[in-house]
């Protein structure tokens, strides 16, 4: 279908608007006779799944985890195939730091990044929250202004993410979108016994994820330890995004004598002492730390700078090992083919659709 190459926000807005009334129609009229003509029915007929960005800018303001520098973050549109770019825009010379399997640099406490994956070159830390709420709401292009090294922490989940992003409202892009479709199993794995972990990517039409943790905590064996979610159920927003990262008293001391988790609190992670957790008002889900870690592994993925066609199971994984199972997947070129869907009825069932609004 013809469109505009360039077009103001105003009439993205418009096209917007019309074009999810023509998805009304095509719902609503399931019996009507195929090859008809006139231009709902070439409408019908031929609508690819296109690539999404912001409608505005937003901003937020917050704490580093780790850093506990304060930071103001600016979200910002981009046009197609731009990806996740983070630009730091308080060095004297900003520094552009797409997020690509390749520009990881450091990955034992959280994911972060740096141009070409140099760790002596200026970072960003702690993209995974930011880049699952991308992956969640199915953006594919922004550009992500830094005033410090280390996204802010907010409530120490994506749902902050998933706001912000929703409140400057998601537009559809005249650009294909495109999906990295794994077409062969990919597997690493680490330790035996007691420290094995491991994680595998396997040819699926969708995105889902199973995750399997094992503390040996009692507050955590209490919970939910493996959790199962499919993308393409559209409930990323209601069943992933609000779980919290969380950390054990027990490896505080630590962790600050080596200048980590200086911005942590109650107010952004669950804390949880040798016997349970410290929070007042508890956990949000029953399973919220497996949750979390199936959170981490959606913005851990996105890194790869498509979203996925698999299915990803992992046992004890982590920031370390998502990254590895990318590059693994990268390394072997047979392993995956990029795709689009030129007629987004063939795309996978709940890609199609923008999330519901707040
Ligand atoms: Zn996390």
């Amino acid at each position: 279908m013809a469109r505009p190459s360039s077009r103001s926000p105003a009439l993205d807005e418009g096209w917007t608007r019309r074009r999810r009334l023509s998805v009304c129609i095509v719902t609503m009229s399931k019996d009507f006779a195929p090859g008809g003509t006139g231009p709902h029915r070439s409408a019908y007929n031929s609508r690819m799944l296109q690539q999404r960005t912001l409608k505005s800018i937003t901003r937020a303001v917050g704490v580093g985890l780790h850093s506990g520098q304060k930071v103001e973050m600016t979200l910002r549109p981009a046009a197609p195939d731009t990806g996740i770019v983070f630009r730091r825009v308080d060095l004297p010379q900003p520094v552009e730091i797409p997020a690509n399997a390749g520009s990881v640099s450091d990955t034992r406490m959280n994911s972060t990044i740096s141009p070409g994956g140099d760790p002596g070159s200026p970072k960003v830390q702690t993209i995974e929250h930011l880049m699952s709420a991308c992956a969640g709401l199915g953006v594919d292009n922004l550009v992500v202004d830094m005033t410090a090294d280390e996204v802010p922490i907010l409530d120490g989940s994506s749902a902050s993410f998933v706001f912000l992003l929703q409140s400057a409202g998601i537009v559809l892009q005249d650009a294909p979108k495109r999906f990295m479709r794994v077409l062969r199993p990919v597997e690493v794995r680490r330790g035996e016994g007691a420290s094995l972990a491991w994680a595998r990517l396997e040819p699926y039409h969708g995105f889902k994820l199973t995750f399997e943790i094992e503390f040996n905590h009692p507050a955590v064996d209490a919970t939910g330890q493996q959790v199962s979610f499919d993308m393409g159920s559209g409930k990323y927003k209601s069943d992933i995004a609000r779980a919290r990262t969380f950390g054990f008293t027990k490896d505080l001391d630590l962790m600050r004598s080596r200048g980590l988790t200086m911005g942590g609190s109650m107010d952004n992670a669950i804390v949880v002492d040798d016997s349970r957790v410290l929070n007042a008002d508890g956990l949000r889900y029953d399973d919220e730390f497996v949750k979390h870690k199936i959170l981490d592994a959606i913005g851990d993925l996105f890194v790869v700078g498509h979203p996925l066609l698999a299915s990803y199971t992992a046992y004890k994984s982590g920031h370390a090992m998502n990254n590895m199972l990318l590059r693994a997947l990268l390394d072997d070129p047979s392993a995956y083919e990029l795709v689009t869907f030129e007629d987004e009825r063939k795309a996978p069932a709940g890609f199609a659709e923008l999330a519901p609004a707040w």
